[in-house]
């Protein structure tokens, strides 16, 4: 990309969640090669975990770089749960600001502290809440009197006003928007932000949910930037192995036993960076992947123990939750790689060797599914994930649904199992051939060309980037005033 001016300073400051700090990271990249000076606010224990790959890319020449806060929130792991209290950050960052006085900040929306004293600092501040158009226009456009009347929480209402006609249960809903009136101070904080904003940074690209960006900016009047997808900015294997934190699987263990399968032959079954699934959960998943009789990466992150055991949520395991020689029988015959831990997900996304993608459909995954050209397997446990469901199956076209219906508060116990019989229908229905399964591929393929061309000079994000860059540049700033 061509830096247009540099003259403009951004600050970043990312939440600490590896599904916001990630993009975040990849917004500072994707602004500071338009030649915005772009610095990133890190805690010292997040810093780490993008300091190489900051500091490559400010040796490269771009205007880029990191400032570690003088407060921690310790956080090592990149799995903060959406309400992790981060005002701790609150005194270093106001400092700094007043130091520095950008153009305007990017702050995550799970900052909720940071609204008012950005807003007396007087700094544009841009409001960055890690979903796309399509999840925040059915949050944005749910109606209470939709869901008056309903029966139970399984029968399907009709999301009012939407382009496309959308059905979802309440059992697929968050409780703040399934009940109005329990809607959480921390909640509250997060619309706060919102208002009086200078706008938001939305991580998607215009041709992917069309008629969705037209309803946020045209009808809905919202200011709003769409510049991604992010992750595009990670152009080289370095920046492919290096985003996110130090992966803690056999790099080339996983790359060497992808280059050993066939082209499009493998499915990647991963659900993130916070979610926990129990034993029970992952025993199914292994039994149904074994059933399908298709070849699969399976990156297994972190396991909800059972809480009576009193033991904390681990990584990795012992894996004695899987079936019994599950492993053994998959290394025998070359079926299946099970990987625990942190993996570079766009390298496997990206391999040749990949057919298809299991996703918890946290709306990165989402997008990387689809700039790879790789259609899903649709599993939603929480957050805006069941919205995103709704996007890939029912309005891109381009993956099947598993069969999950139950909203999940991430960190409580697990309520509803997904059966065997379910995971390996939905792995037969996306790895084998048929005339379906090759309709969702040629579709997404015809997506993933659009995600390359929006962030190319003369795209749509592109474009974003700079009319950003440039209203920013417009603007009087208080210390200029
Ligand atoms: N990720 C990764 N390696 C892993 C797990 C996750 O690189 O082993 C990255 C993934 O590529 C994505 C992010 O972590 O960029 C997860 O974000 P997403 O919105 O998909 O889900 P969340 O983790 O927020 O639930």
């Amino acid at each position: 990309m061509k830096p247009v001016t540099p003259s403009v300073e951004i600050f970043f400051f990312p939440y600490l969640g590896g599904g916001h700090q990630i993009p975040m990271i990849d917004a500072a990249i994707v602004f500071a090669s338009h030649g915005a000076s772009s610095t990133i606010l890190a805690t010292p224990s997040s810093a780490p975990h993008f300091q190489k790959l900051i500091t490559r890319h400010h040796k490269s020449g771009l205007p880029i770089a990191i400032h570690t806060l003088s407060a921690d929130v310790p956080e090592a792991d990149m799995s903060a749960g959406p309400f992790l209290d981060t005002s701790a950050l609150l005194q270093p960052v106001h400092d700094f600001l007043l130091q520095r006085r950008p153009h305007c900040i990017v702050v995550d929306m799970f900052h909720r502290w940071a609204g008012d004293m950005i807003y007396e600092l007087g700094i544009p501040r841009i409001l960055f809440n890690g979903i796309g158009c399509f999840a925040r226009c059915v949050q944005d456009n749910f109606s209470h009197a939709a869901i008056e009347g309903l029966s139970s929480d399984s029968e399907p209402f009709l999301v009012p006003n939407l382009p496309d006609r959308i059905e979802m249960t309440m059992s697929q809903l968050p409780p703040f928007l399934r009940n109005p009136s329990e809607v959480p101070e921390r909640v509250r904080g997060m619309k706060q932000l919102e208002e009086k904003s200078f706008g938001t940074l939305i991580n998607s690209f215009y041709d992917l949910e069309p008629a969705y960006a037209d309803l946020l900016k045209n009808k809905w009047g919202k200011k709003a930037w769409i510049v991604g997808p992010v992750s595009l900015c990670n152009r080289t294997k370095e920046d492919k192995t290096e985003r996110g934190k130090p992966h803690t699987i056999d790099e080339e263990k996983c790359l060497t036993w992808l280059n050993s399968k066939k082209p499009s032959s493998v499915l990647y079954v991963s659900f993130g960076s916070l979610a926990r699934l129990p034993p029970q959960q992952l025993k199914e998943i292994a039994y149904g992947l074994e059933a399908s009789d298709q070849s699969f990466v399976w990156v297994v992150g972190k396991i909800l123990n059972n809480p009576s055991e009193n033991s904390e949520n681990k990584e990795n395991g012992s894996g004695s939750w899987l079936p019994e020689g599950f492993e053994h029988r998959m290394k025998e015959t070359g079926k299946g790689l099970v990987l625990r831990g942190w993996a570079p997900q766009l390298l496997i996304l990206e391999h040749a060797a990949i057919k298809g993608f299991m996703t918890h459909c946290g709306w990165n995954s989402t997008l990387e599914g689809v700039s790879a050209g790789v259609p899903m397997i649709t599993w939603p446990l929480t957050a805006e994930q069941f919205s995103n469901e709704k996007l890939i199956t029912e309005v891109l076209k381009i993956g099947v649904q598993v069969g999950n219906r139950e909203w999940w508060p991430w960190n409580a116990e697990w309520k509803g199992l997904v059966g065997r019989e379910k995971v390996e229908v939905a792995v037969r229905k996306l790895m084998e051939e048929s005339a379906e399964a090759e309709e969702m591929r040629r579709r997404v393929k015809d997506i993933a060309g659009k995600a390359a061309r929006a962030v190319e000079e003369g795209g749509t994000s592109y474009a974003d980037v700079e009319a950003l860059i440039h209203e920013l540049l417009a603007q009087t700033l208080p210390n200029q005033a």
